[in-house]
């Protein structure tokens, strides 16, 4: 019998990346997972699973780690989120279900929820299981779904649940999307994100790589599938406009954290400049930090009160000793054969400066890339509009969800948007679906 397919089976990450790029939160071990399962009150209608986009039932597994249930854990998690292991890693908690415990209100620390499913989850891989449910007989649908990231990934499993068949494209050789090529390694290690893909063909998902789908190939998606399903995420990172742009040693984030995880980029130049100030930001700064850069500034037009980062992203970045120029604006990009300035203006008094850097990494943002599909489906602003209780696009046969649809927010509501759509493909193709509320079409 052949090994069946395991995307994990990639060149390892290098040792030096892995040494540089510990987890920004250690596993729990045994000892500190059930006291900390004993602290949860079990809240009824906990707050906790509303404020989660996948709606887990929070308090249901970690009474089932309180009692040494760890593999009934791990199901009830996987029941409602298929990439339960990387949002453990990868969610921005604060702001989502442990933002909502109730401790909060007593003044005590919440319940550490993603590290209690983080400890379920690599219980649960570690033992080598498979997802807890299996495909239902053959409905005789196929669905196309293309792109291979969190939404895609979390539409087919449930797709086949119902029994429908699921293929999915992607340009790329890998699957997981951000989840894999975007997600700072102390966050989400790319080894653990392809091993919990892995799970995923076992339920008969197909995977086509290295296919970019054109105008041609589309319309034979449409001849032979029943439905098709957008998880295109965005697109490049703006650029900047600035004269200098096209030198050497300008890159961006997204190509530094794809570079840094696969082990293409082993180290950074000494003096780095990063433009912009979200999360994707911090994450290039910090990971220039990590590969030995000397020197990390991050450039921002506004002040820190107008940053799109998370709060504690921006404490990370100051802890790592990252320096901030604020009300600060690129002019120009200086050097002759490389960088070797940046030229910038200070937007409160219109001075100007020049930083002497070695490498400037754009993160201002990216742009969205759903015009290739624009004769298929309606948008706006470059987002893929949807009814947003079935996925369904302003054309029946397209549903959609993830980044292409919201402009980018996180793995787990691309995670819940893709299950959502699921629900929604099915309803369609077996003939029970609502309605669609053209009014409700909206990001
Ligand atoms: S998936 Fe994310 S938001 Fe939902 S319970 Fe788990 S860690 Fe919290």
């Amino acid at each position: 019998m052949s090994k069946p397919l395991l995307f994990s089976d990639h060149p390892p990450t290098p040792a030096e990346t892995r040494a540089r790029f510990p987890d920004l939160h250690p596993a729990l071990t045994p000892q500190a997972a059930i006291p900390e399962a004993n602290r949860c009150l079990f809240c009824f209608d906990a707050p906790c699973t509303t404020a989660c986009p996948t709606h887990i039932d929070v308090p249901r597994f970690i009474h089932k780690i309180a009692s040494g249930n760890v593999a009934g854990s791990a199901r009830t998690i996987l029941e409602a989120n298929i990439l339960g292991g990387s949002c453990s890693r990868a969610c921005p908690v604060e702001v989502l279900c442990e933002g909502a415990c109730v401790l909060h209100h007593s003044g005590q620390q919440p319940i550490e929820i993603a590290r209690l499913q983080r400890f379920a989850m690599d219980a649960h891989q570690s033992a080598g299981a498979p997802l807890p449910f299996t495909p239902a007989p053959a409905s005789g649908h196929k669905v196309a779904l293309i792109g291979a990231g969190p939404a895609s990934l979390a539409c087919a499993a449930e797709l086949r649940r119902h029994g429908i068949a699921a293929t999915i494209y992607d340009a790329r050789p890998r699957p997981g999307g951000l989840n894999t090529y975007g997600i700072a390694e102390y966050k989400l290690p790319l080894a653990e994100s392809l091993r919990e893909i892995d799970l995923i063909p076992r339920l008969g998902v197909e995977f086509r790589f290295n296919t970019t789908i054109d105008a041609a190939q589309l319309e034979e998606l449409e001849r032979t599938h029943d439905a098709i399903f957008l998880g295109i995420g965005l697109g490049a990172i703006h650029a900047l406009g600035i004269a200098g742009e096209q030198l050497p040693g300008v890159t961006n984030a997204l190509d530094l954290i794809a570079g840094y995880k696969s082990g293409a980029v082993l180290t950074s130049p000494p003096r780095v400049a990063v433009i912009g100030a979200g999360n994707t930001a911090i994450d290039a700064a910090i990971a220039s930090i990590r590969l030995g850069a000397e020197e990390v500034t991050m450039i921002y037009r506004r002040g820190p009160g107008q940053i799109s980062a998370f709060a504690f992203e921006y404490e990370h970045a100051k802890r790592e000793g990252i320096r901030f120029l604020w009300h600060t604006q690129p002019a120009a990009i200086l050097g002759t054969e490389r960088v070797e300035a940046l030229a910038l203006i200070r937007t409160t008094d219109d001075s100007s400066f020049h930083l002497p850097v070695d490498t400037i990494i754009l993160a201002i943002g990216q742009s969205t890339h759903s015009h290739v599909f624009a004769d298929k489906v309606s948008t706006e602003r470059g987002r893929i509009l949807i009814d947003r209780a079935t996925g369904q696009t302003s054309n029946p046969r397209y549903f959609s969800g993830g980044d292409c649809t919201n402009g980018g927010r996180e793995v787990v509501d691309a995670v819940a948007d893709g299950k959502r759509a699921a629900l929604g493909i099915a309803a369609l193709l077996t003939g029970t679906r609502r309605e669609a509320n053209h009014a409700d079409i909206r990001m």
